[in-house]
């Protein structure tokens, strides 16, 4: 099967590896460079131990006390883009419990295979950067460990047990951490993968499976007969014709999407990182600095911290008043951080967020051979080889990984 792939970010490599190595002829478009979106700077977590939905109890009403807080981790920016206002509402009818746990619980079902799917990347040949470093959930107070403790019930029915840390037992799993982290909860099984080596070693692989990957291209609108898609048509005119057509478009998936008659609603939610090298302090494992929402992970040679959730942007500006909250969570908890040499440039992406936190994956009601693999918010990197594989069963007629109910939950037509 002729497959055209729109966007070539983490979530769209992954699903043209799934696609060309079960033999269809796969052609990825993208607008710019591939991998140099979201799935460029991100954590590098493969974060299955922090798979909670955005939309938990309380997050919204949170955002609203930030918003005059230039440097909150978590931002509501008022917007005029039509249909955000309509998405935060949608999302404030998300942010209770009974939405979150089954959330959760479908994401630790997405992500259940992320370790072996990597594995078999680099079984495959597949080159790129992978540490087993476990993660350590760090909390100042109590009252936020206990709060976060209240998710674990489910964590544990999936399997992922967490080693709880009180006092000095912190510090023992993390010495670089001053005592002003109390608590910890640490998931020993939990990855990084470093992004943009994992981009490129799908890159290679799609040339060796004989895949065509085009940067510069970007896609305009659609040519439709009926309830099928037979072309893309390019922003220079060019027409691509297919047999199928799978969008991964990251954040303008929604827009492109609404030609079809298609709704959609994926928004940004912009995050920040922030790169040093050599890394200011050794971490023996990944890090979340709770209290902050600041992860840090060491990868090879260098320290990325990340963080911030910001509703309401449309471009991936560099705030530098949030990046200077990122910088001082990592002053506060690290007791040797000082004045570190190395810092590089400070990068922006935008998460693709849906208004129930979960991912769209599944065929158009509307258009018979189109699909969509996007709205991973704060998890493309660790649920796109699941995502991958599971639309690649669903386009070849293979039995899924998820049963019907938890496909409708995910299904583009669920809006
Ligand atoms: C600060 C930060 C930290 C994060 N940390 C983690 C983490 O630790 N772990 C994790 O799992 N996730 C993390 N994420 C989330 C993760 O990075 C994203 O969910 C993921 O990268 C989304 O991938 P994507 O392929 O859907 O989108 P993108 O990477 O945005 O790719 C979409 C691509 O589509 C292209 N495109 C758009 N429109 C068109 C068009 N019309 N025609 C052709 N091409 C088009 C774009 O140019 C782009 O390259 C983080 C994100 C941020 C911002």
């Amino acid at each position: 099967m002729k497959t055209v792939v729109v966007g070539g970010g983490v979530v769209g490599l992954t699903t043209a590896y799934e696609l060309a190595s079960a033999g269809c002829e796969v052609i990825v478009l993208e607008a710019a460079k591939c991998g140099a979106a979201a799935s460029h700077g991100n954590a590098a977590k493969i974060a299955i131990a922090e798979s909670n939905p955005v939309p938990a109890p309380g997050v919204l009403l949170q955002g609203i006390k930030w918003m005059l807080k230039p440097d909150s981790p978590l931002s509501i920016r008022p917007s005029l883009a039509p249909g955000y206002l309509r998405f935060l509402l949608r999302m404030a009818l998300h942010c209770n419990a009974r939405d979150f746990e089954t959330g959760l619980d479908l994401h630790l079902r997405l992500g259940a295979d992320a370790n072996e799917l990597f594995d078999d990347y680099q079984r495959s040949g597949m080159d790129f950067e992978m540490h087993s470093r476990g993660v350590l959930l760090a909390f100042e107070t109590g009252e936020r460990f206990d709060e976060h403790c209240e998710s674990l019930a489910v964590f544990e029915s999936a399997g992922h047990i967490a080693e709880h840390l009180h006092g000095d037992a912190v510090q023992a799993a993390e010495p670089a951490l001053s005592d002003r982290l109390k608590h910890g909860l640490f998931f020993p099984g939990d990855r990084q993968v470093e992004p943009d080596s994992l981009n490129g070693a799908l890159l290679a692989k799609l040339d060796e499976l004989g895949a065509t990957v085009r940067e510069g291209v970007s896609v305009n609108r659609f040519v439709r007969s009926g309830d099928t898609v037979t072309a893309v048509v390019t922003d220079d005119a060019e027409v691509l014709p297919t047999e199928a057509v799978v969008v991964a478009a990251g954040v303008p998936t929604g827009e492109l999407l609404a030609q079809l008659g298609q709704k959609l609603p994926i928004y940004s939610g912009k995050g920040y990182s922030v790169d040093y090298s050599p890394p200011p302090v050794e971490l023996r494992t990944s890090l979340t600095l709770e209290d902050a929402r600041v992860a840090a992970t060491p990868l090879n040679g260098m320290l990325r911290l990340a963080g911030t959730m910001e509703f309401g942007s449309r471009d991936d500006r560099v705030n530098e008043v949030r990046v200077e909250g990122i910088r001082r969570a990592a002053r506060e908890a690290f007791h040797s951080w000082g004045e570190p040499e190395g810092e590089r440039e400070a990068w922006a992406g935008s998460r693709p967020m849906t208004p129930d936190g979960l991912p769209v994956i599944g065929g158009l009601d509307i258009a018979c051979n189109v699909y969509v693999n996007s709205g991973h918010s704060m998890l493309g990197l660790t649920l796109a080889p699941g995502s991958a594989r599971l639309l690649t069963d669903i386009m070849l007629d293979r039995e899924p990984s998820l049963g019907p109910e938890l496909l409708a939950r995910v299904s583009p037509n669920r809006f």
